[in-house]
Parts: structure tokens; C-alpha cells; sequence
């Protein structure tokens, strides 16, 4: 075992603490990774407030890990001593089941291994990346090209996987029309690469003070859904709807929003039900979907495809000590657009 600094909640109401964490001896086939960066997710702040149901306490969360490789178990083949990679929300999976087999692990259906709040092969409870080291099995890590900005790529590991896998499965791109909804962590980077893949995008935020940043993100179009407006003039105007909100919303608004055989997935994931109308998807064939991360060879294909094209989170760049205040600005809607700890603030 191997003693590690980080950062803890005690409890659901209590501020994030400074602590330290056991990780455990490298196996043959697991990667010591030195963590440079950590992004703070809005899923860290419903799982450490207990939203989405119990967790145990004390908890280290972070989905969004990016550090190098510090040492490398002896049966290990993918990944080298130095090189730059990433963990995301998943550190292992059945490696059995359909899912598993078929790349997609983050549909498991054997029990796959969250990184945080998790329970690992050993049966301990898996713990996150606000901490200086993380060891995790080689499969599980990914690649993070230099091209990316070293403090900026951490929210690629779940705020850019989580975007990229519903715009490629329901093929976002030339010709279609795309409205993210909420322009936060997910949803800054769903307009980014539903953009890059050629797609027509509009966001919808609650107000226009971010228009600009939009815009500038690769947005052709944004709209106030504080404004009654809105909803009258986009009926029956988009074919894909990825929904990043953090709390529920009116449905049956945003349903009206698709056209024929329109799809609205949502990835925000609020504690409460998102109530829908049953003529809102029967008038004009609508679908309501969700999607979950993305597999751990697809995280790879955006991590280059983010490289290639010059795509990258904006961040601001946090200590250690700056957190609790970080996921109350997260809480008020005041975040351009993705907090990133400066782990070596922790060593
Ligand atoms: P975030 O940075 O807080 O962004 C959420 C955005 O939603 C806010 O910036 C805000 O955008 C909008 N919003 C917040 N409260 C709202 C309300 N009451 N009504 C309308 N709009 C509201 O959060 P995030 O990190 O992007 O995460 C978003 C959600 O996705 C969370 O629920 C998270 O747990 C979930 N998530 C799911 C997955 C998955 O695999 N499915 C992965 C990661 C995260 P505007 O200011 O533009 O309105
Ligand atoms: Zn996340
Ligand atoms: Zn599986």
C-alpha cells in the first residue's frame, strides 16, 4: 500500500477536506499514474452530496485524470514509464458480458468498476482522482496526446467522452441540427465537437449572458430558454437534442422542440424524474434517450479526434484549496466552463 495526499468529503454537508488515501501495490498488469490535473465534474457534487442515492465516507471523487505514468507493473504493454495519459469515470469492467465484448464497457452488465465511489475487484471502495497518485489497470488508461494543452485535457475524460458518444451514435453532422442544452462542463464541450463534426448547432442556456462564448465555441445559433419566445419560434426544428442540465426541466417544451423522428438524449443526470407527456413523442415519432460516458476505445478515438482538430476544454485552473468555493460556483450556473485542480497544489 502506498500512502497519497488528496481530497475528501467527510459527509454529504460537510466542505471537502484535505486527507491522505491508501492506494494499492501495483499488480503485473497496473499503472502507477503521477496526477497532474483533476476536473471537477457536476456528478462529483451529486455523488458527494449523496444525490444520486448513499455513498461511504470518507470519499475521494474526480473523474477527470490526467497525469504520466511514474511505473508500470511487469506484465505491462501499452502503456511506458513518462508517457502522458488519462483515467475517466471507469477503472475497470466484467470483460465478459456482450457490452464488455463489444467495446462498450460502460454498459457492463457484469458490474463494471467506477473510479470513485466504486467497489474494486479487491472489494475495496474505489477512490478518485483529487489525489497526487491513482493506480489503475492498463486497459483502463488512456493515451492523451501532447498536441492537447496539459491543464486543459483532463475534462476530455468524462465532460468530452460523455459529448462525443451520443453526436457520433446518433450521427451528428453535415445537415443536421443539434441544440445542446445548458453550457456548462458537458454541454461547452457538446458544442464544441457537435461543431467540429459539421453539424448546425444552437445552444440553449437559461440566459444569453454566455452568447458570445457560444458563438465563439462554433455555435450558429443560441437562444434564452428563460424566454417563452424561444419555445414558440424552435418548434419542430431539431433532429438531435443532447441535454446537459444538471437539475429536471419541462419536457414536454424541449420535446416540441424536435422535428420528425427528432431524438433528445439526455446526459445530465438530476436526482429527480424528467416527467414526459406521452403526445409529446407521439406527435412526430420523437425518441427520448439517454447515454452514459462512453467506451474506453472510443474515449481514445475522441482524445485524437479532440487532438487532430485542435479541441480543448476551457478551463480555470483551481488549488487545492479552492474547491469547496469551485463546486458552489459550479452549483450557481458560474462556471467558464470547467474547474481543473492544480494537483501539484496537493503534493
Ligand atoms: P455543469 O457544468 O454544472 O453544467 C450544467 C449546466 O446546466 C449549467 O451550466 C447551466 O447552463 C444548466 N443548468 C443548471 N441548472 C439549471 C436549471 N435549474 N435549469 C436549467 N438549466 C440549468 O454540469 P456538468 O458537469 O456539465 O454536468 C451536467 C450533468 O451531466 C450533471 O447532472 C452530471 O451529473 C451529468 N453527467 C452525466 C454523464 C453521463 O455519462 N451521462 C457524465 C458526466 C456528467 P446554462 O447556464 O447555460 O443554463
Ligand atoms: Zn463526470
Ligand atoms: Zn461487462
Amino acid at each position: 500500500m502506498r500512502t497519497v495526499n488528496a481530497i475528501a468529503a467527510t459527509s454529504a454537508t460537510d466542505p471537502l477536506v484535505r486527507t491522505t488515501i491508501e492506494r494499492r501495490d501495483l499488480g503485473a498488469r497496473d499503472v502507477l499514474i503521477e496526477i497532474r490535473y483533476a476536473g471537477i465534474c457536476h456528478s462529483d457534487i451529486h455523488t458527494v452530496r449523496s444525490e444520486w442515492g448513499p455513498v461511504a465516507y470518507p470519499l475521494t471523487v474526480g473523474h477527470e485524470i490526467v497525469g504520466r505514468v511514474a511505473e508500470v507493473g511487469p506484465d505491462v504493454t501499452r502503456h511506458a514509464v513518462g508517457e502522458r495519459v488519462g483515467v475517466g469515470c471507469m477503472v475497470n469492467s466484467c470483460r465478459e458480458c456482450e457490452a464488455c465484448r463489444d467495446g462498450q464497457e460502460q454498459y457492463c452488465t457484469g458490474g463494471n468498476t467506477m473510479t470513485y465511489a466504486g467497489v474494486d475487484r479487491d472489494g475495496t471502495v474505489t477512490q478518485g482522482g483529487y489525489s497526487t497518485h491513482v493506480v489503475v489497470d492498463e486497459d483502463f488508461v488512456l493515451r492523451v496526446p501532447e498536441a492537447i494543452p496539459y491543464e486543459a485535457a483532463a475534462p476530455l475524460l468524462c465532460a468530452g467522452i460523455t459529448t462525443y458518444s451520443p453526436l457520433r451514435h446518433w450521427k451528428a453532422g453535415p445537415g443536421s441540427k443539434v441544440a445542446v442544452v445548458g453550457l456548462g462542463g458537458l454541454g461547452h464541450m457538446a458544442v464544441k465537437i457537435a461543431a467540429a463534426l459539421g453539424a448546425e448547432v444552437t445552444v440553449l442556456s437559461q440566459t444569453l449572458n454566455k452568447k458570445d462564448d457560444g458563438l465563439a465555441f462554433g455555435a450558429e445559433h443560441y437562444y434564452a430558454t428563460g424566454d417563452k419566445a424561444t419555445f414558440q419560434a424552435l418548434q419542430n426544428t431539431f433532429d438531435l437534442i443532447i441535454n446537459t442540465v444538471s437539475a429536471p426541466i419541462k419536457m414536454s417544451s424541449y420535446l416540441r422542440l424536435l422535428r420528425l423522428d427528432g431524438v433528445f438524449v439526455t446526459v445530465g443526470a438530476p436526482p429527480q424524474p424528467l416527467e414526459v407527456p406521452a403526445f409529446a413523442l407521439i406527435n412526430s415519432r420523437r425518441s427520448f434517450a439517454g447515454s452514459n460516458i462512453g467506451g474506453i476505445a472510443e474515449t481514445q478515438e475522441m482524445l485524437d479526434f479532440c487532438a487532430e482538430r485542435g479541441i480543448a476544454p476551457e478551463v480555470e485552473v483551481i488549488g487545492a484549496d479552492a474547491v469547496n468555493e469551485a463546486y458552489e460556483r459550479v452549483l450557481a450556473s458560474d462556471v467558464r466552463y470547467r474547474f481543473v485542480i492544480d494537483v501539484d497544489t496537493l503534493r
